[in-house]
Formats: structure tokens, C-alpha cells, sequence
């Protein structure tokens, strides 16, 4: 899509190619920029700047060109972006000179970057979201690839029965920030893949994620049959057929994809197994170039890096041997081996058979392999031994980097504000240092409550603003009002609970003793509420049911109003709720939560955890920064164990947690649980910023990788 410069006055003339580079969206003055150039429509819009140039009459932006205080931003903005994307000064070109053109090709399934670009279902893809984002701000030679689904994820839709319905909605592509990649005529780029004898074809997006690109794939073009065209309609929805005809595209293609740009990457990085096909095309390259097999696979496995996600044997793609055949056949001689040799790249014993599965893939041909926290690097060992049988558990070459957010994407700006106070105004560039958080110290008690309390009350608004709009539009029924969020209530202690509806995150596990939950919830002087919000994906009907339950809870009058189910969970929710509840709660069985990264953007607002020590909080915790559900107990019986963590958190709850929240002083501060909160941040951001992140893969992955090669 070309964006429409020509109504652009002068004066404000770069403000799409603003628009259009995702860096905006963590920048504060930029942010407050297309705030401030219409606020209704900001709001309306979910801040999606590309949409709102589109709605602007010519007159409203004449008005904001001779508008002296808009202009004196815009210009302040710009002259930050231009030096921010000519700037040669990053933590890389400093530290790795060297390197600095070594490219990075990153490859995931999904990428969380904005809400006004839903190719995300959940925490993978706000994690290859954030990674990018940060590989921007530290300067990293990086290349993102992945999809551009037309109709995205699903948004969801909560009737008054509360069985989730999936929407799905075709994406208009002029009001997303992506352009497509034409060449020198001006046509569009493409790239083709056989899949099953059928070349199919796949279009190419850009998407500018400050100074680091993203190339999405699209089949929906006029020289594709019209099911090839459906290929990349919608993240995770079809069968295993329509799965690996995907991942096909994504590894295959996506190489194709840098081969057609021109981009020499250095160093391939993936993220989940469904991309692991990159990994056959760079050995077929290599063998057709010349290379013998076992060269190709020395050299394929020098190339390659690969992050694993998954603490459960059946969440791995694996393919049925036919399927294999089905699109494979043919590639085996052409890499000179045969088909036995081929499938035993792959092969494992699934549950129901065996099978081409792409986490052995993945760790047969890469030469370094993580999980997403020093308990799932334990896990991944254990059950991916198998591949390496002649190795004890502890010498299984799977290492782990715990995961991490990007701070400026999900720091609240008044928070951001608050720490410029304190911490000191390039507390930014700093925010991976421990030494800066603790000028935490400084800030007053009172500071932190009522910048807290302010939080709150934006987020119930804006639940509540939701609400008003769909009922005044005639999309909500009074249901549907009721359990929106519109009872809740800005004094009382907020619990959040927003993820994925998968089984294992136990939503409901809070529910287990209504009688007591209904104590904690409809007290008097010391009221509780919950906030709830998620979706279940589409196939997963256990999870629905979750769903149901706990909107069958929010419609129960004995409860009182004080369980909201907030629907349609995305990123600009949760921005809301991870800075604006007061505790947020997880309930994972262990060890299935291989990082989680919700809480930790909880903590860096000042939200503390109260969450099962599992993933990232295992790594987290330390006795005073929020609390352990549980007390890290394990039974083998799972209804014993859910009894045990559902007493522990009321337990918590009433022992601790509710008290130290309504003790207020004269002043009404409560000192106690400010402490927390300060202890949340100051113990959590750090340690769990995406900067930290990819500094431990630079230098742990990435930089091995470069190093091995020049062997
Ligand atoms: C951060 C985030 C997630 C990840 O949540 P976890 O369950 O903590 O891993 C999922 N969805 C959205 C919209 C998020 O912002």
C-alpha cells in the first residue's frame, strides 16, 4: 500500500512514515504525538496512527500543521527519530564492531509488535515481538521472518451463554503498518515453494521495526489456486495438512524470501520448531552448490540456532511419514541420501506412532539449542535426552536463556515519568543495569500509590469505555454490560488473570472453595475482585469450557459483581491490566509455564506476582518481591495438587495479602505493600528486560555461532 503523503501539509509531511515505523509505539514523545493529534481518534482507533491518517480529513491535519505547540512536537520527534535510525552508537556496533554486518535471520510463526497488527495468538509471538523490538535498540544486524495472516487471529466474542465464538475479521492492509515489496517496475516481489508438486506462491510485506526489518509472507495472490491462496489466511487454524504446507512456506520459503532481498544472513535463529524446514533448504543449497551431505550438515549445523518453548511432549509438530513423502519426495536424492536416512532427521515416537517431528529436526541440525528459563532447560534435557542416547541427561546440548519484555513497550509512561524523576532521565539506556533500580529507594511511598491508584482507575475506564461502546452500538446485551468489568470498583484489591485459556494454566483453580472465595470477595471493609480476561484457542474445547466457567462466575449474582471477564484479550488490554491491577496472579501446573512473561510485565509496573513458582517466577521470586503459591509442593495425584495450591492461595490471601493491602497509615498510604511494589521492580526489571535477553543470546548463541563458522 502506498500511504497517501499527498494530503500531507508540508509541515507534517513525514508523519506516515512515522506512522509506518513500529518504533512510535515504544517511543513516549512519539506516542504523545498522534495522542495529541486527535485524541477521540486515538482512542478509537486503539492507537493506530496508520488508521487515523487515513480518517483525517485534509482540514484536521491543516489544522494541527498551524497548530505552534503541535508543530514544536513534531519536530522534536522527528529530529529524535532521525537521529535514533542514523545512529551508529548502539550497544553493538560499540561493543562488536566486527560483527556489525553479520546478519541475524530470525524466524517465528508469530510476531506481538502492535495491536493494529494481530499475527500474534499469545505469548511466542509477544516474545518475537519484543525481541525485534530490541534488537532495534541494542543495534543488532537482525532480519525478522514470518507471516502476514490477512485475517490474523480470531477476536473473540463472549455471548451471554459464555461459549466463545471466533470472529474472523479480513485485515484492511492500507490501516496496518506494513507496506508491500515491489521490485524496480514496481510489481510485486514474490517467492515460490513446491508443495506437493503445486509451486505456490507467497508475497512479501515489510513491516520497519525502528532500524530492524520484518519480511511477512502472504499467499493470497492471483497466481496461486484459490485453497493455496487460503494458506496463510489465519494463524493456527486448519488441520496437519494445511500445518505443514505452512511450515513448508515459512522455513522454505522464508529463506527464499532473504534470497530474493539479497540478504546474507550469517546466522539463522528458531524460534519454536515450525520453522525448522529452513533447515533442509540450506542443506539442499549447499549440496546442489557442490558440498557433500555430511559437510552440509556440519555447516548447516554452524549456521543454526534453535529456541524450544514447549515442557510438553505432545505441543511439538510431527508429521505422519506419508505427509513426509507427500512433500518431501524427491528432496532426499536431490541432497543425496536416502529416504530412510531423510526421515531419521526427523524421526520420533509420538503417542500415536512415529513421525517426522520438527523439534528433533531442529536440534539434529542446529548446533546450538536453549529453553526459555533454567527450569525449562532442565525439562527440555530430560525429554529430549532420546536424540543424543549416548549422553547422561546433564550433557544434552540444550542450554537455557530466560525469557524477558521490552521495557519501553510495556512500562506504563506515567511510570516511565516517575522513574526519569528519580532514576535519573537516561534511566532507559540503563534499565538492564541492577545498580540503577535501586534508586527505587527515593521515590516517595506516596508517589508510587497514588501513580498506582491512577493506573487503576484508567483501566477500569477503559473496560467500562469498551463496554459502553459495544452496548451503544447494540453489540452487547445487558449480560454482557454486567460482566464487562462495569461493577467493579477503583478502591478495592484487583487481582488480574489474562493469558491463553490453555488447560494448564488452571483459570479456575481459584474457584476450587466457592465458599471461601465468596468471603474474600464480598467483605465489607476489605473487598476483593478479579479481573479475568483470555482466549481459548479455537479447537481447545476443555479451555472454552474455562472460559464459560468463570463467565458463568462473573454472571453470578452471589458473587456479586466483583468477577469481571473482560473479552477479545489482546495487547492493548494488556497494557491495561499488567499496570493496572494490584497483584497479578498465575496458576500454571508445573513445570508446563516454560517462561511466562505476563508477570513480568506486571512487576515492572509495580504489580507484584502472586504465581506458582514456575518458569520465570522460579527465577524471580525471593521472599519479598510477591508470593509463592504452594510453596513449590508437587504431587504426583493433579486433584491433590490442585487442592493444595487452591488452599495456599487463600491462605495467602487472607493471611497476608488482603491485610497488608487495606493497612493505610493517617495518610491513607499503605506502607506494607509498597514496599512489595518496590521490591517487584526493583528485584524483577532488570533481570527480566528483553535488553538483558538479547545481550545472553548475543553473546551465548549468536556470537558462538559466528565464531564456530570462522573456524
Ligand atoms: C504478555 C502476553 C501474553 C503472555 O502471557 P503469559 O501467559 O504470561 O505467557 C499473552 N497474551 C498477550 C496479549 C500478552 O501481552
Amino acid at each position: 500500500m502506498i500511504p497517501p503523503t499527498d494530503k500531507l501539509p508540508e509541515k507534517i509531511n513525514r508523519l506516515n512514515e512515522l506512522a509506518l515505523n513500529l518504533w512510535w509505539s515504544w517511543t513516549p514523545e512519539a506516542r504523545e504525538l498522534f495522542r495529541r493529534l486527535d485524541y477521540p481518534l486515538w482512542r478509537d482507533t486503539e492507537h493506530n496512527p496508520v488508521q487515523m491518517l487515513r480518517l483525517l480529513s485534509p482540514e484536521d491535519l491543516q489544522k494541527a500543521a498551524e497548530d505552534a505547540a503541535f508543530i514544536r512536537l513534531y519536530n522534536k520527534v522527528m529530529l529524535k527519530y532521525d537521529q535514533e535510525m542514523a545512529n551508529g552508537h548502539t550497544w553493538f556496533h560499540i561493543t562488536y564492531p566486527e560483527h556489525k554486518n553479520k546478519i541475524i535471520a530470525y524466524f517465528s510463526f508469530e510476531f506481538g509488535l502492535h495491536n493494529s497488527l494481530p499475527i500474534y495468538s499469545g505469548g511466542l509471538g509477544i516474545l518475537s515481538g519484543d525481541h525485534a523490538k530490541e534488537t532495534s535498540d541494542l543495534g543488532l544486524p537482525f532480519v525478522g521472518i514470518g507471516f502476514m495472516y490477512p485475517q490474523g487471529y480470531f477476536r473473540q466474542r463472549l455471548p451471554s451463554h459464555g461459549w466463545q465464538e471466533a470472529i474472523y475479521k479480513q485485515l484492511d492492509m492500507s490501516q496496518a503498518p506494513i507496506r508491500l515489496v515491489r521490485d524496480d517496475n514496481g510489481n510485486e516481489k514474490l517467492v515460490d515453494v513446491n508443495l506437493g508438486g503445486r509451486r505456490v506462491f507467497a508475497r512479501i510485506w515489510h513491516v520497519q521495526v525502528g532500524r530492524t526489518n520484518l519480511y511477512l509472507m502472504d499467499t493470497d495472490v492471483d497466481e496461486n489456486d484459490p485453497w493455496d491462496r487460503e494458506l496463510s489466511a489465519r494463524l493456527y487454524s486448519g488441520d496437519s495438512e494445511m500445518r505443514i504446507r505452512q511450515e513448508i512456506m515459512l522455513g522454505i520459503g522464508g529463506v527464499r524470501v532473504l534470497r530474493t532481498l539479497g540478504i546474507d544472513a550469517y546466522v539463522y535463529h528458531m524460534n519454536e520448531g515450525h520453522s525448522a524446514f529452513l533447515l533442509l533448504e540450506l542443506l539442499r543449497e549447499k549440496v546442489t552448490a557442490g558440498t557433500p551431505f555430511e559437510e552440509a550438515v556440519r555447516q548447516v549445523q554452524q549456521q543454526s540456532v534453535f529456541t524450544t518453548h514447549t515442557p510438553v511432549p505432545a505441543g511439538h509438530d510431527a508429521f505422519a511419514f506419508h505427509m513426509i513423502d507427500q512433500y518431501f519426495r524427491g528432496l532426499w536424492e536431490e541432497l543425496g541420501i536416502s529416504r530412510e536416512q531423510f526421515l531419521n532427521l526427523g524421526g520420533h515416537q509420538e503417542e500415536w506412532g512415529i513421525a517426522f517431528n520438527m523439534t528433533v529436526l531442529a536440534l539434529r541440525l542446529s548446533g546450538l539449542s536453549n529453553g526459555v528459563s533454567k527450569l525449562h532447560g532442565e525439562v527440555s534435557r530430560n525429554m529430549w535426552q532420546e536424540v543424543w542416547p549416548d549422553r547422561p541427561v546433564d550433557e544434552i546440548p540444550i542450554t537455557s536463556i530466560t525469557n524477558g519484555v521490552h521495557v519501553p513497550s510495556w512500562i506504563s509512561s506515567e511510570m516511565s515519568q516517575l522513574f526519569s524523576k528519580y532514576l535519573g532521565p537516561d534511566w532507559r539506556e540503563h534499565h538492564d543495569e541492577a545498580a540503577i533500580w535501586e534508586r527505587l529507594a527515593d521515590i516517595p511511598d506516596e508517589e508510587l500509590w497514588h501513580l498506582h491508584l491512577n493506573m487503576k482507575r484508567k483501566m477500569i475506564s477503559y473496560f467500562q469505555e469498551h463496554v459502553r461502546r459495544n452496548w451503544v452500538h447494540g453489540s452487547h446485551d445487558p449480560t454482557q454490560v454486567l460482566t464487562g468489568g462495569t461493577l467493579l470498583e477503583p478502591t478495592a484489591l484487583t487481582i488480574g488473570f489474562a493469558r491463553r485459556f490453555a488447560t494448564y494454566k488452571r483459570a479456575t483453580l481459584i474457584f476450587r472453595d466457592l465458599e471461601r472465595l465468596k468471603k474474600l470477595l464480598l467483605d465489607v471493609h476489605r473487598p476483593v475482585q478479579i479481573v479475568f480476561a483470555g482466549k481459548a484457542h479455537p479447537a481447545d474445547d476443555p479451555g472454552k469450557h474455562l472460559i464459560q466457567y468463570v463467565y458463568n462466575m462473573a454472571k453470578n449474582n452471589q458473587l456479586g459483581g466483583r468477577i469481571a471477564f473482560i473479552e477479545d484479550y489482546n495487547m492493548h488490554m494488556a497494557r491495561y491490566l499488567v499496570q493496572g491491577v494490584d497483584i497479578w496472579l498465575n496458576t500454571p501446573r508445573r513445570p508446563r509455564e516454560a517462561s511466562g512473561t505476563s508477570g513480568m510485565k506486571a512487576a515492572l509496573n509495580g504489580v507484584p506476582n502472586l504465581s506458582i513458582v514456575d518458569g520465570w517466577w522460579a527465577e524471580g521470586y525471593n521472599g519479598a518481591n510477591g508470593w509463592s503459591i504452594g510453596g513449590g509442593q508437587a504431587f504426583d495425584n493433579p486433584d491433590v495438587q490442585d487442592e493444595h495450591d487452591a488452599n495456599s492461595i487463600y491462605q495467602l490471601l487472607e493471611d497476608e495479602i488482603v491485610p497488608l493491602f487495606y493497612n493505610r497509615d493517617r495518610d491513607g498510604i499503605p506502607r506494607g505493600w509498597i514496599e512489595i511494589v518496590r521490591e517487584s521492580i526493583r528485584s524483577n526489571a532488570a533481570q527480566f528486560s528483553m535488553r538483558r535477553m538479547i545481550k545472553e543470546y548475543t553473546t551465548e548463541m549468536y556470537l558462538k555461532a559466528i565464531d564456530n563458522q570462522s573456524l
